[in-house]
């Protein structure tokens, strides 16, 4: 990214505030002349004083000159404090609003992209969390650097410049051509870092994707006392990064000094070519004083501007991970025009899908769907039924072939109306942080306490429920894995969806909760499409057509008993999950 690109791309962020931008630069331009005055006094003052002891005047002679430049220098003071005092607020007022605006923007943005955007490995979320605030940051010092730094330092430089070739043509050629040598060395160590800080982020990166990581699998790290091998790929990760930091600073050490030695060549120049022209009569003693001090306004700004080259380098860097997300055209999630009355039946037409990642899940699939019945995907792990799900849901477009619901192209249909009407019910469900009450009625905005309660009722968690101390006020996150799904069945039968997926919806629960999810479910599947990934043996016999899957191809359809004496792939999975049941020993004990 380059600092026009960056500019061309920050601007309608900074549009909406251009009358702060306005107040921020006429206060800068102000502030710029004011900041010269103490170069002119001091030549005043000397020149005066020195006209005073060449006369053998006495202090009384000089009272008329100090009250003068008392009163100058005061007043300047005066208008400097309302002047800066005006600039950092209103620059300040600029970032934080900058600020604000970065940050929603991308949420924004980010909650439009389609799924493959979250699941791809570049986007894990430490990561992803790492490189937006990176870019918020870094964009909004930029904006500080520039509009609270930058251009008042700079417009001191120009004027001081401006000032200093009004007084002698050659001094003020001096101070000009330290500026080139200045931008030089300073676009040199630029360049040089430019590697290291890009190394640097993605470090950065890395480790907090790490921490993110180590957190939420710090029960298999404790079960399996990894704790040293997981310090130990912490430890390699920070090391390199120290490593890194060092070279960075390294380098920008000899940096700093080259110019440092520059600009003091640049005062002893103008002391000693000053110096010429007073001897030569040409200027006043006060000029020497008078241009060092200019001289100092034109090289201060220039002192800081590694600083901001850095962060400004920095910024380009960050803010291109930025606008890489803001702008991934490509990310953002399709959607059709279509509300139809939805019945539920799908049609896949030789479907075949591949994640990100290129792994092929499902081949060639050709099935019907339809409602008022409970349809049963069957098929070993990684045969590709969530997959299935996840295209139905339009989580994922297909590669190729064509999906149809009631005979409208899934592509053609609205997809925030079309999830309106799926209800989604995974083996592990996401509990949000808060109440159960709110938890439930996630499923139905604006849902009533009535309903919440008719909805835990239908997913027999409410006398659960009213059993803790803070009923439907208790922390959702304090519940176990079964009630917690069954507070996200209950979250499903208030938003009462016309098609509904179930993945594994009774594996966290116990024999008798599962027994009462089957006989709600089978109230609730009426003039409903319900598909079902199950494991459990009832579930499956119970389905009125089976889907049987194996390695992304849908291999075998139809009811139990003729897929069973078909011996195929159902066959053998039904057989191994009856085995694993030691059935004969069951039918013992129950006679
Ligand atoms: P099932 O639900 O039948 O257990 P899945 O549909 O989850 O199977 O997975 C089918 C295949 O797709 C598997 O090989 C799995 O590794 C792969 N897969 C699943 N999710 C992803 C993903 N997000 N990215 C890449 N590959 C995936």
């Amino acid at each position: 990214m380059t600092i026009t690109s960056l500019f061309h791309q920050t601007r309608p962020f900074i549009r909406p505030y251009r009358h702060l931008l306005f107040a921020t630069l006429s206060l800068t331009a102000i502030g710029s002349f004011a900041a010269q005055v103490n170069a002119w006094i001091l030549r005043y003052t000397v020149d005066n004083i020195n006209t005073l002891t060449e006369a053998h005047k006495t202090l009384k002679d000089g009272m008329n000159l100090l009250l003068f430049i008392s009163g100058v220098l005061v007043a300047k003071e005066i208008v400097y404090a309302l002047v800066q005092f005006g600039q950092k607020y209103y620059g300040e007022k600029l970032r934080i609003y900058i600020t604000r605006d970065l940050a929603q923007t991308i949420v924004d943005r980010i909650l439009t992209y389609r799924m493959a955007f979250y699941t791809s490995n570049d986007n894990e979320s430490g990561k992803l969390q790492t490189r937006i605030d990176l870019g918020i940051s870094s964009l909004t010092r930029l904006v500080q650097n520039f509009f609270i730094d930058i251009v008042p330092l700079f417009a001191n430089s120009i004027v001081a410049l401006v000032f200093m070739f009004n007084a002698n043509f050659y001094v003020g050629l001096v101070g000009l051509a330290i500026l080139p040598i200045y931008f030089y060395i300073s676009q040199l160590q630029a360049t040089k870092l430019g590697g290291f800080r890009r190394r640097m982020r993605t470090y950065r990166e890395n480790k907090s994707n790490g921490i993110i990581s180590l957190i939420d699998s710090i029960t298999v790290i404790k079960s399996f006392v990894r704790e040293p091998l997981e310090a130990e790929k912490h430890k390699d990760l920070q090391f390199s990064m120290t490593q890194n930091l060092m070279q960075t600073r390294q380098l920008s050490f000899v940096f700093d000094s080259v110019k440092g030695f520059v600009e003091q060549f640049g005062v002893v120049v103008i002391i000693i070519l000053t110096s010429y022209f007073v001897l030569n009569g040409n200027m006043t003693i006060g000029a020497i004083m008078f241009h060092i001090l200019l001289f100092n306004n034109v090289s201060s700004p220039i002192r800081q501007l590694h600083r901001i080259y850095d962060e400004v380098n920095d910024a380009l860097i960050n803010a291109e991970g930025y606008f890489e997300i803001v702008q991934a055209e490509g990310e953002v999630e399709q959607s059709g025009h279509l509300q139809p009355i939805i019945e539920g039946h799908f049609a896949l037409r030789n479907v075949n899908f591949h994640y990100p990642n290129g792994t092929q899940a499902l081949k060639d699939v050709s099935i019907k769907i339809e409602p008022n019945k409970i349809t049963a995907l069957v098929g070993l792990s990684g045969a590709g039924k969530s997959t299935l799900i996840n295209l139905l849901d339009k989580f994922y477009e297909p590669s190729s072939g064509e999906i149809y619901l009631d005979g409208n192209n899934l592509k053609e249909i609205d997809t925030a109306y079309l999830r309106s009407k799926i209800g989604l019910v995974l083996q592990k469900n996401h509990i949000f942080k808060g109440t159960i009450a709110e938890n439930i009625a996630y499923g139905k905005l604006g849902a009533s306490q009535i309903e919440i309660e008719t909805a835990a009722k239908q997913a027999y968690i409410h006398d659960q429920i009213i059993q803790l101390p803070n009923g439907y006020e208790t922390n959702a996150h304090q519940l176990s894995g079964g009630q917690q799904q069954r507070i996200a069945i209950a979250r499903l039968f208030l938003k009462d969806p016309a098609i509904i997926f179930l993945d594994e919806p009774t594996a966290n629960l116990d024999a008798i909760a599962t027994e009462q999810i089957r006989k709600s479910l089978d109230a609730i599947k009426k003039d409903r499409t319900v598909i079902i990934i199950s494991h459990s043996i009832s579930q499956i016999i119970d389905a009125e057509n089976i889907i049987v899957m194996d390695n992304g191809r849908v291999v075998e359809e139809g009811l139990h008993d003729e897929l069973y004496d078909r011996q195929g792939t159902y066959y053998n999975i039904f057989s191994a999950m009856a085995n694993s049941l030691n059935i004969e020993k069951i039918a013992r004990t129950m006679n």
